[in-house]
């Protein structure tokens, strides 16, 4: 491969490369990032001033240990040197089995079994496969739907985009083409009975044809970055259970310690029937998702007239990702997460405030390692943008939000700084 310059990359980026959310080619400006090291991308040239950014966004909540972490580095050069990847069907391997074995470990009980795949969303494809297909086992096939609450996000592919936020969100688009799913509205910041009956009554309506309720439970993300109180999930857990309704909970954002606690789930201290978890899986080293389910569950879909869970892409279980995702769980556990997730917290609490006083904020929201900063406006994307990287932080607004998720390992004058960047943004959006 020939050398390119900054210039010839950048020119080749518009010409071929489509990006997240991005309209054709040619139509966005994205940074080049040489590498990333600690909380720190490196960019291949100089923006608004700056040849460094603080990652705020920990690279969409997943690399929470930071960059070019040497534990992980280590973790994947030795795995490389074993086998950096081998099908998944009809054979296994140490490092899924023992990542497999410790997920099993950490996750709230009785979730028992492991689907190991490669990306949020297909985890969801997978719980959602995974709880259709446990009632046509049992011969009871009308309960196909799922039901969920608005303000969701659950990944982009089609079961998945089909309990996202029906309006106003990022799939309106396919309102009509995907499957139609049963919604109640989104749940308020703290705990109203009216809403639990509502909710209560809707599982009970829909009962008959709802094979499971999909929730993020206590932060919905991508949705709106909303809170709301854990109190609802004993709620849903309670109900799901009275009307035989499986319970699903998408931590894919919040797990591994984000929300203050090691799974949001542990902050009403129930458990699901079926979990996603992604993102911080490896920490944000490699793509990897997981979606366990319970004996139940499992038993239920292998008495079925199709007793195998048929889904397999090609690089599920890899081995490079699971052995990546096993150094990077223990590093975690093998450090006081709890305190520097707290740290992080009364850090953004203390920095993001002055947001709260700037004219055109709506709310300022923080809960552990999130901190959020809602507009009364949609944001000007750019201009927040700009302002966060004169700031020397990187972000990603969305909609009237400016918010961040730093990693875990960012210190304080560097969570400083990404609070004076997020004000500077909001200021700016
Ligand atoms: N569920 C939630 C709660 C998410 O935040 C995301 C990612 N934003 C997904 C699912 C989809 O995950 P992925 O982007 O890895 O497909």
């Amino acid at each position: 491969m020939p050398e390119f310059t900054t210039g010839e990359l950048l020119d080749l980026d518009r010409a071929h490369v489509w990006h997240p959310y991005g309209p054709m080619p040619g139509r966005t400006e994205p940074l080049l990032v040489e590498s990333a090291s600690g909380v720190r991308l490196r960019l291949a040239r100089e923006v608004h001033g700056r040849r460094e950014l603080i990652d705020g966004m920990s690279s969409w909540w997943s690399a929470v240990h930071g960059y070019n972490h040497p534990v992980l580095n280590e973790a994947a050069t030795d795995q490389l040197g074993r086998m950096s990847h081998v099908m998944f069907g009809g054979l296994t391997h140490e490092p899924a089995v023992r990542l497999a074995a410790r997920l099993v470990e950490v996750t709230p009980e009785p979730l028992r079994h492991v689907f190991l795949c490669d990306s949020g969303s297909v985890s969801v494809e997978v719980a959602a496969k995974m709880c259709l297909q446990y009632w046509r086992s049992l011969g009871r096939p009308a309960k196909q739907r799922l039901l969920t609450w608005r303000g969701g996000y659950h990944g982009d592919t089609w079961q998945p985009m089909s309990v996202c936020d029906p309006e106003g969100g990022m799939h309106e688009l396919w309102q009509g083409v995907l499957p139609r799913q049963v919604f109640a509205g989104p749940p308020p910041a703290e705990y109203d009975e009216t809403y639990a009956e509502e909710l209560r009554a809707l599982i009970a309506a829909h009962a008959h044809e709802t094979a499971a309720v999909v929730v993020e439970p206590v932060v919905q993300g991508a949705g709106g970055m909303r809170f709301h109180s854990p109190a609802y999930l004993a709620v849903l857990r309670e109900a799901c259970d009275e009307h035989e309704v499986l319970l699903v909970f998408d931590e894919i954002a919040t797990g591994f310690g984000r929300t203050g606690e090691l799974f949001a789930a542990d902050h009403a201290g129930v458990s699901p029937d079926v979990m996603c978890l992604g993102k911080a899986l490896t920490g944000g080293y490699l793509t990897m998702a997981a979606t366990l389910c319970t004996t139940r569950v499992a038993e239920g879909i292998s008495r079925g007239e199709v007793p195998v869970l048929a889904h397999g892409p090609t690089f599920m279980g890899n081995p490079l990702a699971a052995a990546v995702a096993g150094a990077s769980l223990d590093l975690l556990l093998g450090q006081d997460w709890r305190a520097e997730v707290k740290r992080l917290e009364a850090g953004l609490r203390t920095g993001l405030a002055e947001a709260a006083a700037l004219p055109r904020v709506r709310e300022v929201r923080v809960l552990g390692g999130i901190g959020v900063v809602q507009l009364d406006h949609e944001a000007d994307i750019a201009a927040a943008t700009a302002a966060a990287v004169r700031e020397g932080v990187w972000l990603r607004p969305f909609r009237d939000l400016v918010y961040v998720m730093p990693p875990y390992v960012t210190g304080d004058e560097d969570l400083a700084q990404v609070c004076r960047a997020v004000c500077a943004a909001a200021a700016a959006g």
